[in-house]
């Protein structure tokens, strides 16, 4: 199953003419996750060719406007559009008003149902066969959530020898162990799927931080991502109008990957004031060497794990 994630947005705050506002999509398979919707998120997703008519769930981090403002906009989009699907929108407390007062102000029929669900509690938000989220407050200057996509484990690698020698004969019935089903034969002889393959390999995780100061509890969120994207609004020498405004800075941003034992960092939601992102690039390396700099339409694949 592919994996990709797509920085549609990477400023904060204020767009440039190089990034557009926070929204950060991974794909998987047919399906499409969005993380945060800040303004002129659907023209962004025209350029980068990711489609409109999919399977497709919306998280949103929190209520400030360069994360939420490109919903609208998006909506109507895919109303005009003729989208079939229903698309979920999760949220803080707050989201379902906002969709409200939109929808009612602007009066626009939409042609799909959009189901809100409003996250009261951290944990689990959204459990599919195969992969899940969660989320966790974060400590940002309104109630904001930090969400982690987390990959069911999958099955161990099949190995055909051994299914041979248990006379499973190839074809249907392997492609069940594969599928981690037990199969049994006439004579009452059960092989179960630890019999043919090799321990469950784990799933792939991607953290979203939204914004927020460093706080701790976030690493354990985090723990072992494989890939950590992480807010760094301000570089190390404004540590303090970090701190006032409730974000951080790229050494925080990678002390939490370092703590979390993060594959990779990419800091997003980058101050329009930085036309050049090298020291924000340096400021984090020197913590945590495996970090880049998101730029919009910058596109990650996350390979199958072993
Ligand atoms: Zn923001
Ligand atoms: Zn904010």
């Amino acid at each position: 199953m592919s994996l990709r994630v797509v920085f549609l947005g990477t400023s904060g705050a204020i767009p440039t003419l190089k990034r557009s506002l926070p929204a950060v999509l991974v794909q998987r398979g047919n399906e499409q996750l969005l993380f945060d919707c800040g303004e002129s998120t659907q023209r962004q997703m025209i350029t980068a060719k990711v489609g409109f008519h999919k399977k497709m769930k919306i998280f949103l981090s929190h209520l400030h406007g360069d994360h939420v403002l490109g919903l609208p906009g998006l909506l109507q989009t895919m109303a005009l559009m003729d989208r079939t699907k229903t698309l979920e929108i999760y949220g803080p407390e707050g989201t379902a008003a906002f969709l409200k007062c939109v929808s009612e102000t602007l009066r626009f029929g939409l042609t799909f149902q959009v189901e809100t669900r409003e996250v009261r509690d951290a944990g689990v938000v959204c459990s599919e066969n195969d992969y899940a989220v969660e989320a966790a407050w974060t400590n940002h200057v309104m109630p904001s959530l930090a969400y982690a996509f987390l990959e069911k484990p999958r099955t161990g690698k099949f190995y055909p020898e051994k299914a041979d020698l248990l006379g499973v004969p190839k074809g249907l019935l392997w492609s069940k162990l594969q599928h981690g089903q037990s199969i049994s034969f006439l004579d009452g002889r059960v092989v179960k799927p630890e019999e043919v393959t090799g321990k469950a390999r784990r799933g792939r995780k991607i953290v979203y931080s939204g914004d927020t100061r460093p706080f701790k509890g976030f690493a354990k969120f985090a723990v072992h991502a494989d890939l950590l994207v992480h807010e760094a609004t301000f570089d190390d020498t404004l540590a303090e109008k970090a701190e006032l405004d409730g974000h951080s800075t790229p050494s925080q941003a990678a002390l939490q990957a370092k703590h979390a034992k993060a594959r990779m960092l990419v800091l997003t939601h980058v101050s329009a004031r930085y036309a050049d992102s090298r020291l924000l690039l340096e400021q984090a390396k020197t913590v945590f060497p495996n970090s880049i700099v998101a730029e919009d339409f910058m596109v990650l694949e996350l390979p199958l794990g072993e």
